[in-house]
């Protein structure tokens, strides 16, 4: 896949870097051809130049408007050298290959910037820069395309270490760059367009995805939208078979999200887990030794909200689960596989969606992710962040036993999932409070453990389950009180990150209430 560069097209507005490129250029014995401009200033430094002129037959006219839209450039760039048709039309209207193009656009940003009236803004869309940028991206299986100065020198290294060649991922590199410029260049003269004619800028698309269902209705139904995939999934909701039940809504699509990737926390090979979600948040997350048993303490973590809600497992879907399942109404079940008894149960609920996936998601997974704010969009990488029991620390004076140890790691766990402030109280395995999305971090704590005591009246039981159970923290406790309120509920063990300005009042706290408290070291946010 190597092919050896013998001719470069050069036709640059900024001329930095531009006569040491060339001058390696030619010492590697590769014909240099170029616009008005460029073309100049090489010939000032001593290269031999052959203009654009020359090869279309036809002198830059137009101001400049019109200078390299010439089948004679676009024939050089888009030729395929391995077809006889292309060769041979080649041949016959005396059109050379070019190899190589150099081009950096005229300045639109740099001169709408300065304030440019609107015809300067006009004379500075370049029309040809980009049709030749786009026609050698396109032909990167023999043609390479720099449109960056940052790139000569990876270009120039390429070329030497392949002896005046360059290998076809070099090329599709350069070609992914390309596709980039001419993008935003596009995006930036519709950007000034819009503000010079006072229109709101006009909707972009502003995640590259294929339509895969357009929804009733968004959030609420007086919002139109659409469910778009991107390919970075193979299993998850955007992948999932959907086996019965009414389309999936916009809130479905999110709460089906959310409780799949946190269930795909859980390898299977570690034992069954189950997930139920409402409104994103987990009301319920547990272990089992079956999946029946772990779907059934999720559900005991708060059988109020699990009413309505969406839930995911670790395994397939069984028949003893399913049956547990349908006592109540639930919108979706999503698994990696679901067997005939399991689907049999579910027959008999037409609203209950059933969606099956081919294995669980990857949460070690890179990616991104995408929020809009008013005016843009904030970008971030995926929070595919976890702590092994190795990179605790124990902070206070007693340590944590094997049996709280696996607990606080299940809440941390569980915690990376739950909206900020997030507390999550654990017990065997299985959530017994989980306080979400509240603005103090004491009320998320209170909150947990008032719902623990609301399940314990449900269940008949004598005290509620935070008695003796760990609790997680996402952020660090930024005063004793919250870590106070998670003792008086019965805590015994923390985990949370640490990095407070107060840390050691905190730890000072918690040996005085006799707890164990390990820091993570790692933060899980989630807003
Ligand atoms: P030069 O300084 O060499 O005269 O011009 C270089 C600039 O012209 C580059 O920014 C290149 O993108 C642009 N360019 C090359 N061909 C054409 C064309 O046919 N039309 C327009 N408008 N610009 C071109």
């Amino acid at each position: 896949d190597l092919h050896p560069v013998r001719r470069a097209l050069l036709s640059v507005s900024d001329k930095t870097g531009l006569i040491d490129l060339a001058k390696a250029l030619a010492a590697r014995g590769i014909e240099l051809v170029s616009t008005g401009g460029t073309a100049k200033a090489m010939r000032e430094a001593g290269l031999t130049v052959r203009d654009v002129a020359e090869l279309t037959g036809f002198p830059e006219m137009m101001d400049g408007r019109v200078k390299t839209l010439h089948p004679a450039v676009h024939g050089g760039l888009l030729a395929l050298r391995d077809n006889a048709e292309h060769t041979g039309a080649m041949a016959e209207h005396g059109i050379a290959e070019i190899d190589l193009l150099v081009v950096n656009l005229y300045p639109f940003e740099a001169t709408v910037a300065k304030g440019a009236d609107y015809s300067e803004a006009i004379e500075n869309i370049d029309i040809g820069g980009p049709a030749m940028i786009r026609a050698a991206a396109k032909n990167h299986g023999f043609v390479n395309v720099v449109v960056d100065t940052e790139d000569y020198q990876p270009l120039l290294d390429e070329l030497a270490a392949h002896d005046g060649a360059t290998s076809y991922a070099f090329r599709q590199r350069l070609a992914l760059n390309a596709y980039a410029r001419t993008g935003a260049y596009d995006a930036a003269v519709s950007s000034w367009m819009a503000k010079a004619l006072n229109e709101p800028a006009p909707r972009r698309r502003v995640v590259a995805g294929t339509l895969a269902q357009t929804l009733r209705y968004g959030e609420n139904p007086h919002q139109a939208a659409a469910f778009y995939t991107d390919g970075t999934s193979r299993s998850g909701v955007a992948t999932a078979e959907q086996h019965q039940g009414k389309e999936l809504s916009y809130n479905n699509i999110n709460d089906t999200d959310a409780a799949f990737e946190l269930v795909s926390e859980f390898a299977p090979g570690d034992g069954a887990a189950c997930a139920i979600i409402k409104h994103a948040n987990p009301c319920g997350v547990a272990r089992g030794a079956t999946l029946e048993e772990a779907y059934r303490r999720a559900f005991d973590c708060d059988r109020t909200s699990a009413f309505g809600g969406i839930i995911a497992l670790n395994q397939p879907l069984d028949g003893p689960t399913a049956e547990a399942i349908a006592e109540i109404f639930t919108e979706v079940v999503i698994a990696p596989g679901a067997d005939e008894a399991a689907r049999q149960v579910f027959a008999a609920k037409k609203n209950l969606r059933l969606l099956t996936t081919d294995g669980l998601s990857d949460p070690a997974a890179g990616g991104l992710t995408l929020r809009q704010v008013s005016g843009g969009f904030l970008v971030q990488d995926r929070d595919n962040g976890r702590v092994g029991e190795w990179e605790l620390k124990t902070v206070t004076k007693r340590e944590p036993t094997k049996d709280e140890l696996r607990d606080l790691l299940f809440a941390w766990t569980v915690a990376k999932h739950v909206k900020s402030n997030a507390i999550v109280y654990v017990k065997d395995g299985a959530t017994v409070g989980v306080g979400a999305g509240q603005m103090s971090r004491v009320d998320s704590t209170r909150i947990a453990a008032r719902k623990s005591q609301d399940m314990a009246e449900v269940l008949g039981l004598p005290a509620p389950l935070t008695q003796g159970a760990v609790v997680a923290s996402d952020a660090f406790f930024p005063f004793p009180d919250g870590l106070l309120t998670a003792a008086e509920a019965g805590a015994t063990a923390v985990i949370q990150p640490g990095g407070s300005m107060r840390d050691d009042k905190v730890i000072e706290a918690a040996d005085a209430a006799g707890l164990a408290m390990v820091f993570t070291g790692m933060r899980h946010f989630r807003h």
